[in-house]
């Protein structure tokens, strides 16, 4: 019997992908959307030399994940954009805070000297570190804001680690686990009494390659990431815009005959002893197996007539809507300071998360291309009375030319709501995660979950969460 794929996000399709390695056919997919993709979506302007990223931007290359997808690219035959740790794109990282642009220091010398929007050196808070007592948390999980603030003390929490959290997630770091970005540093801390002791004692006990994920290449590590690691990139894109990736695993797919069903709704799924049904709009589809890469809330919907309590579990995983606002200029001279771009720290309370500056990571032919991001956690605080386009876009350019001086109209905007974009890792994700993978293994649910709401809400993190969970299949799945 067929195995069926929920969704055709970066995750849906990289099930896909690694389940055709795996066990070959039958596959189906099915997509809600006419396109694939999900929150990965590029708007190309190939006449005017520039490009709108509407959802994701760039890719890390780090680690087990950051290497499993360079695999993926590298096989997929893409051509990939790195940016250089020296790449000023990779070193000026921006806040806006107390009222001004600050850098944030990008140098061991940096921690030496007062910054601006810090009002003490940064090498205090690793002396706080040092000397603040450990407190043993409740069920082993905490705020990533009270263990930054516990540990390196409340200016770096709310200047350092809330904005971070906002670039990463939109979310708050009051409310996100130190689990979703800090777990070895927080298990450290547990186990040493420090961070910097738990950091320095790690050192002298190097990792084995298993013991980093890396055991999941069969024979040496993808050439593109010794490459990635040789020429110290920082983050990379790929020519023609993120989207490449989807696209390119869907003609891969295609030329493998595989069905990628678009304009395909799930509307229900229900398990019996044979396998799963899946209900579409005109048609019961069944499968031997489901691999869901659906968002929490979607999943929930579909199966909460026959487990109301998967049901519950999945929506306790909670989602945010982001605004984000594309902008072109025609001149490239409009930025007075190069970098990644800016973030807003929540206790500043403006309505703005960030703003990417695109033509300062790729070259955009002369254009100055800026991403303003909006709402994400604030989004009802702000957002509630609905605001049109043009309200959304005036917001965004009021805040373009306090901050960086550019008051003259964009040649080109575009302007999305993204709704439930983002799932947040609140205190006690991972429990929640692990509880829904029980529930399923206990029922002997013909099911597996990847994708953005469990595994990390990076690309990294669902595609590694999507070739895991193809792994775990037993092999009589085919
Ligand atoms: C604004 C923004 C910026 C980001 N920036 C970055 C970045 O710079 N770098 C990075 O690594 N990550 C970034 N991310 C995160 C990353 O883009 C996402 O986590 C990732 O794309 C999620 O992929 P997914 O396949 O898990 O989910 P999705 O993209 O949500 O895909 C799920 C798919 O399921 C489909 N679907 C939903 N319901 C049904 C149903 N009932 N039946 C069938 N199909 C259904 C949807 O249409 C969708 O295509 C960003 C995310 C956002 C929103």
């Amino acid at each position: 019997m067929t195995t069926a794929v929920l969704g055709a996000g970066i995750s849906g399709l990289s099930a896909a992908y690694y389940l055709l390695r795996r066990f070959g056919k039958p596959l189906t997919i099915y997509e809600a959307s006419p396109r694939v993709g999900g929150w990965i979506r590029t708007e190309c302007h190939k006449d005017k030399g520039f490009y709108f990223e509407g959802g994701a931007h760039t890719i890390r290359p780090q680690g087990v994940a950051g290497a499993n997808t360079l695999e993926l690219v590298e096989q997929l035959k893409l051509e990939v954009k790195p940016i250089a740790k020296t790449h000023v794109a990779a070193r000026n990282r921006l806040l806006y805070a107390k009222g001004k642009l600050c850098m944030l220091p990008n140098s061991i010398g940096g921690l030496l000297g007062v910054k601006e929007p810090f009002t003490q050196p940064l090498y205090k808070a690793l002396l706080h570190d040092l000397r603040a007592a450990v407190t043993k948390v409740k069920d082993a999980d905490e705020s990533i804001y009270s263990f930054v603030e516990r540990r390196f003390g409340k200016e770096l929490a709310d200047y350092a680690i809330s904005p971070m959290i906002c670039g990463i997630c939109a979310g708050d770091a009051r409310e996100i686990s130190v689990r979703f970005l800090m777990e070895e540093l927080f298990e450290k801390e547990q186990k040493y009494g420090g961070v910097l002791k738990g950091v320095l004692y790690a050192r002298f006990k190097a990792k084995t390659d298993a013991q980093l994920g890396m055991g999941i290449f069969a024979e040496q590590q993808p050439q593109l990431y010794a490459k990635a690691c040789a020429e110290k990139w920082a983050m990379y894109g790929l020519e023609g815009g993120l989207e490449q990736l989807p696209r390119a695993l869907r003609s891969y797919l295609a030329e493998q005959r595989i069905n990628v069903q678009l304009s395909s709704r799930a509307q229900s799924l229900s398990f019996d002893s044979a396998g799963a049904n899946i209900s579409l709009r005109n048609a019961e589809q069944p499968a031997g197996h489901v691999i869901s890469s659906l968002p929490a809330h979607q999943l929930a919907l579909l199966v909460r007539a026959q487990h109301p309590s998967l049901a519950a579990q999945l929506l306790a995983i909670p989602y945010v809507d982001v605004i984000v606002i594309n902008l072109q200029y025609n001149s490239d001279k409009l930025l007075q300071l190069d970098g990644f771009g800016l973030l807003v720290p929540p206790v500043e309370q403006l309505p703005i998360l960030g703003i990417i500056f695109d033509s300062c990571c790729f070259d955009m032919s002369g254009n100055t291309v800026l991403t303003v991001m909006m709402g994400g956690r604030w989004f009802a605080n702000w957002f509630a009375h609905q605001p049109s386009q043009k309200e959304l876009r005036d917001i965004a350019q009021r805040y373009v030319a306090k901050i960086l001086n550019i008051s003259e109209e964009p040649k080109f905007s575009r302007v999305h709501t993204l709704q439930k974009c983002i799932p947040q890792y609140t205190v006690g994700h991972k429990r929640r995660v692990e509880s829904i993978r029980n529930y399923i293994a206990n029922y002997k649910l013909p099911l597996s979950v990847c994708g953005a709401a469990f595994d990390g809400v990076g690309i990294n993190d669902v595609i590694l969460s999507a070739r895991r969970q193809v792994d775990l299949l037993p092999p009589q799945s085919a």
